[in-house]
C-alpha cells in the first residue's frame, strides 16, 4: 500500500481520497483553505448525466461575443491582455466544433452514468446530503431556445437517457411547487441531486473513519524531485514525503502545475448562487432556466439558484450586482409567484469553476513525472463528476484498467 497525498481538499480531492482510503493506501490531504466553503459547496448540487454537450460547441464564440456586451447575461469574459487567456481562447475556439462534441458527449455520459451509480451507493449508505432523483427539467420561454433543446434532448436520447420532452401544460403538471412561465420543457429523468455542504460533511467524515489525515489551512509551495518521481511535498507547515501525488486543485491547478513543470491551460469560471432556508413555497423539481441560465435546486427545505460564467482570474472576488441581477430577474420571468429579491452581499456565494478550453476533465497519468495523478478541470460538473473521478483516481493509482475510457480526458 502506498502513501498518496492529494493537494485540494475540494470535491474532486476528498473522492479521490475516499476511494484511495477504501483500497488501504495511506492518505493525506493537504488545503491552504479551511475547508469550510469553496465552489465544491455553494454551488448547484445537480448531478446531470444530461450534460452531455461541453462548453466547446460550435456558436458558442459568437454567442459569448454577444453576451460580452450585457451587463446582466450569464457568460462573460473579463477582457485583458493576458496571455493564458489568448491562449485558453484560441484552444477553445479551436474544440468548439461538431468533432469535438461528437466524441465528448459519449465520454462525458459514461462518466456521469458510473458517478450517478457511485453516488447511489454512497446514498445508500446515508441520507444525511439529501440525495434525491426527481431529474432536471429545462424550462424554456422562446421557439428559438425550444428547438436547441429539443435537439440535446434528441442526442441525449440517442445515448441511451430517458428524456421527456414536454408541452406547458405538461410542465404545469410536473412542477407543483410554483407556478411556472414558459413554453414548455424536457425533463431528464437521468439526472438526481444532493445537498452540496451536507455531502462534504459527510465524505469528510468517510474520511475520518479511514484514517486519512487533513491538513487544512495547509498551503501547498513547492515539490522536490528525485529524478523523475516527487519525493516530497513543501508546504508552509514543512515537508511531507509521499508515494504518489493527486493535483486536485480546481481553479489554482495552473499555479501548481507549473512548479511541476507541466502546463494546463485552465481558467476560473465565476458563478453566484444563494439559497433560502426553509421555503415552504419554491420550485419542486431541479431546473435550468435556460434562456438565463440560472439553475434552481430545491435542498432538503431550502431552495438554491445558482448562475452566470465569468471568465476571470481567482483574484477577482468581486460581487457583480449586475449578474446577480440578471439571476434575479430570470427566476421572476420563469416563476411569476416567487417574488424573489435581490440577495444581500453577505447572502451571495461565489465559486471558482475550474474550466479547461475543451469544456473536458483532465483525468489522467502524468506522462512525465512518474508518480502524478492529474485530477482537475471539471468546470461546471464537479460535484456530479466526483465520485467517478475518485474512482479513476484510485484505479489509476492501482494501475488497474479504468472504469470507463479516459481517452477524452487527457
Ligand atoms: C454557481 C455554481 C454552480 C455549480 N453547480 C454545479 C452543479 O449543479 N453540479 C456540478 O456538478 N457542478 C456544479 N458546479 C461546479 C462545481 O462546483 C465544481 O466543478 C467543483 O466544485 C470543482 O471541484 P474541485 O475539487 O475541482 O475544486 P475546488 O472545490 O475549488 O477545490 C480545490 C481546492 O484546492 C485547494 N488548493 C488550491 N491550491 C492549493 C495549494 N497550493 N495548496 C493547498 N490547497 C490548494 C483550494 O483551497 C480548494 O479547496 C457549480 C459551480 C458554481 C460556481
Amino acid at each position: 500500500m502506498k502513501k498518496v497525498s492529494i493537494i485540494g481538499g475540494g470535491i474532486i480531492g476528498l473522492c479521490s481520497a475516499y476511494y484511495l482510503a477504501k483500497e488501504g493506501h495511506e492518505v493525506v490531504v493537504f488545503d491552504k483553505s479551511d475547508m469550510t466553503d469553496g465552489c465544491s459547496y455553494g454551488n448547484a448540487g445537480m448531478i446531470v448525466p444530461s450534460h452531455i454537450i461541453p462548453l466547446a460547441q460550435p456558436g458558442m464564440m459568437a454567442q459569448g461575443i454577444k453576451w460580452m456586451f450585457d451587463s446582466q447575461s450569464p457568460f462573460y469574459v473579463q477582457p485583458r491582455l493576458n496571455v493564458d487567456l489568448l491562449k485558453w481562447g484560441w484552444q477553445f475556439y479551436k474544440s468548439a466544433t461538431p468533432q469535438h462534441v461528437e466524441k465528448s458527449m459519449p465520454a462525458l455520459c459514461d462518466l456521469s452514468l458510473l458517478s450517478k451509480e457511485l453516488y447511489q451507493d454512497l446514498a445508500n449508505e446515508s441520507a444525511s446530503f439529501f440525495y434525491e432523483e426527481k431529474g432536471l427539467l429545462m424550462l424554456y420561454k422562446t421557439d428559438k431556445t425550444a428547438e436547441e433543446i429539443y435537439h440535446e434532448g434528441k442526442l441525449a436520447e440517442g445515448l441511451g437517457l430517458e428524456v421527456d420532452f414536454l408541452s406547458k401544460e405538461q410542465v404545469a403538471k410536473l412542477e407543483t411547487g410554483t407556478k411556472t412561465n414558459v413554453i414548455g420543457g424536457v425533463h431528464y429523468k437521468s439526472d438526481a441531486h444532493l445537498y452540496p455542504q451536507r455531502f462534504m460533511q459527510f465524505i469528510k467524515a468517510e474520511l475520518e473513519r479511514f484514517d486519512v489525515k487533513i491538513y487544512s489551512n495547509t498551503y501547498v509551495n513547492d515539490f522536490i524531485f528525485r529524478g523523475n518521481t516527487i519525493a516530497g511535498i513543501s508546504t508552509d507547515k514543512g515537508v511531507f514525503t509521499t508515494d504518489e501525488v493527486v493535483l486536485a486543485t480546481g481553479s489554482w491547478s495552473p499555479e501548481l502545475a507549473k512548479k511541476l513543470k507541466i502546463s494546463i491551460s485552465l481558467l476560473p469560471g465565476k458563478g453566484y448562487s444563494f439559497t433560502l432556508k426553509d421555503q415552504i413555497h419554491k420550485p419542486s423539481i431541479p431546473s435550468i432556466l435556460c434562456e438565463g441560465k440560472v439553475a434552481v435546486t430545491p435542498m432538503n427545505t431550502d431552495i438554491r439558484f445558482g448562475g452566470t460564467m465569468e471568465i476571470t482570474s481567482t483574484k477577482d472576488t468581486k460581487i457583480n450586482q449586475n449578474r446577480l441581477k440578471g439571476i434575479v430577474n430570470t427566476i421572476n420571468n420563469f416563476y411569476p409567484d416567487l417574488n424573489i429579491t435581490m440577495p444581500k452581499k453577505e447572502d451571495t456565494w461565489f465559486g471558482f469553476r475550474p474550466c479547461t478550453p475543451s469544456g473536458m476533465p483532465v483525468i489522467k497519468k502524468d506522462s512525465r513525472t512518474s508518480n502524478l495523478i492529474l485530477a482537475t478541470g471539471h468546470a461546471m460538473m464537479g460535484l456530479s463528476l466526483a465520485p467517478a473521478t475518485g474512482k479513476i483516481v484510485a484505479e489509476l493509482i492501482a494501475g488497474k484498467p479504468t472504469s470507463v475510457d479516459t481517452t477524452m480526458f487527457q
